[in-house]
């Protein structure tokens, strides 16, 4: 990665920048995604949370019920609400909207996910993995993520 990621709210305040590329970029079909978008699927770069600097005003965390019981923590704009990130529990793993960056086609995805739930007008590339529900981390990412996946995890 040549130049740093950057990305942003819809009107500015939070701002960011990710200083390495992500460990992996997931499209993810399933049905909170569609719900907390308002869309499709949703677009996530996984990536260390040391590794996201805010540039701007710290967004505020909002607690979302998923369909499971569980608590998705959405990181939103105190201003203007936009979603910038969100993490499962896990805070040192941000999952970064790709929607957010300044170039969101500097990104595309590794895997799709929860294609079970994929709506039926959206066609997948054969190149690219795609998943019913989950997958195994070891057969989906590269090494290199693999390691900074176990760092994170064992700290
Ligand atoms: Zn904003
Ligand atoms: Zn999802």
């Amino acid at each position: 990665m040549s130049v740093p990621r950057e990305g942003g709210c819809a009107c500015g305040k939070v701002r960011y920048r990710l200083v390495s590329d992500p460990m992996i970029v997931h499209c993810c079909h399933c049905l909170n995604c569609q719900r907390q978008t308002g869309s499709a699927f949703v677009i996530n770069l996984l990536i260390e949370a040391d590794r996201v600097e805010l540039l701007g005003d710290e967004p505020v965390s909002v607690d979302v019920p998923r369909d499971d019981g569980s608590a998705q923590k959405i990181s939103r704009c105190p201003t203007c609400q936009v979603a910038v990130y969100s993490d499962y529990g896990r805070p040192e793993v941000l999952f970064v909207r790709a929607g957010t960056l300044d170039n969101p086609a500097s990104v595309s995805p590794d895997v799709h996910i929860f294609t079970k739930s994929k709506l039926e007008w959206v066609t997948l590339p054969v190149s690219v993995p795609a998943v019913e529900v989950y997958y195994d981390r070891k057969e989906i990412w590269p090494a290199s993520s693999l390691e900074r996946i176990d760092t994170v995890l064992s700290s």
